[in-house]
């Protein structure tokens, strides 16, 4: 099955909705049912480490955008939020366009916020100002994230949640936060009966400057991700493990109690991803799933207990 062949096939059987633009999708019942499922599945595996829940807005202050370094490397991919703030003269203009079927959109300007980037993002910002302990800390977060990226693969959404572990501390603590969850993810993926697997991987940077970037990233071992075939041309990442450095702790001053720089590591579970792999491996009818993965989600169209990991 091809991308748009599984793309139709999610649209005929009502999984999804066309959003009306490429990559975006509206979600059915049984759609979402699966997604908070595999949020529930991934957030019990983390539960051990009894860690501060977060849920995000899909908005963010710019100063967020900017901070996080999005604005400078992935220009192309973020998303600002504009408003109108004209006076009653352009409110006439504006009325006018629209009742022409006339260009409209550069009658609104920026506003101080924008859409999520990445679900770690607005975190480091609530930790300006309160000392971390030098064990670090650890957050479980979750955001509702754009990228301008559209698409007819269904793989590629514009606006898609990301579901992640985060730990601020030492350098040590932070690649072994990383590697512990990339391999505790690669566990809890082929238990959902998906052929994972792991690799190394760059963020994609923009321009010429960013492709520098993307080879440190490379040749540092910064980035890997969890990949499974998903009817495109090569295997998706449907989760990422990112060693960050001190890229956030030098952003915000974040630091450790000797005073040295925090760095920092995520590990991102892509929901919707996962779902979709759940969708494209097992196929459209959850009823027909295999017990097993199954078993171990708990989906309100197919009833089962729930199995801790
Ligand atoms: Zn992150």
């Amino acid at each position: 099955m091809n991308s748009q062949e599984f793309r139709q096939g999610l649209l005929e059987s009502r999984l999804l909705y066309d959003g009306g633009a490429p990559g975006l999708y509206h979600r059915s019942d049984c759609f979402e049912d699966v997604v908070r499922s595999v949020e529930d599945y991934v957030s019990l595996a983390g539960h051990d480490e009894n860690t501060p829940k977060l849920f995000f807005s899909p908005v963010v202050p710019v100063t967020t955008l900017k901070g996080s370094g999005y604005v400078d490397s992935f220009p192309n991919l973020l998303g600002t939020v504009n408003s109108f703030s004209g006076d009653d003269a352009s409110l006439a203009t504006l009325r006018q366009r629209l009742a022409d079927d006339d260009e409209w959109l550069e009658l609104f300007s920026p506003t101080e916020v924008g859409l999520c980037s990445a679900a770690c993002h607005p975190l480091y910002p609530l930790l300006v100002g309160s000392p971390l302990p030098a064990t670090g800390l650890t957050f479980e977060v979750q955001a509702s994230c754009f990228r301008h990226e559209p698409s007819s693969e269904p793989a590629r959404m514009q606006s898609f949640r990301q579901h992640e572990f985060v730990f601020v501390g030492t350098a040590d603590a932070a690649l072994s936060h990383r590697d512990h969850w990339l391999g505790r993810a690669q566990r809890l993926l082929s238990d959902l009966g998906l052929p994972i697997d792991s690799v190394e991987a760059n963020d994609p940077f923009f321009g010429r400057s960013g492709r520098l970037l993307a080879a440190g990233q490379v040749e540092k071992k910064l980035k890997f991700e969890a990949v499974t075939p998903l009817s495109g041309a090569s295997p998706n990442a449907i989760a990422s493990a990112n060693y960050h450095e001190d890229h956030f702790g030098t952003a915000y001053d974040l630091r450790l109690p000797d005073r040295s720089v925090a760095h920092s590591a995520c590990f991102g579970f892509g929901l919707e991803r996962i779902s979709l792999a759940l969708f494209f491996h097992h196929g459209f009818e959850v009823d027909s799933w295999p017990a097993e993965v199954k078993e171990r989600l708990t989906l309100r169209h197919s009833p089962t207990s729930r199995i801790s990991t």
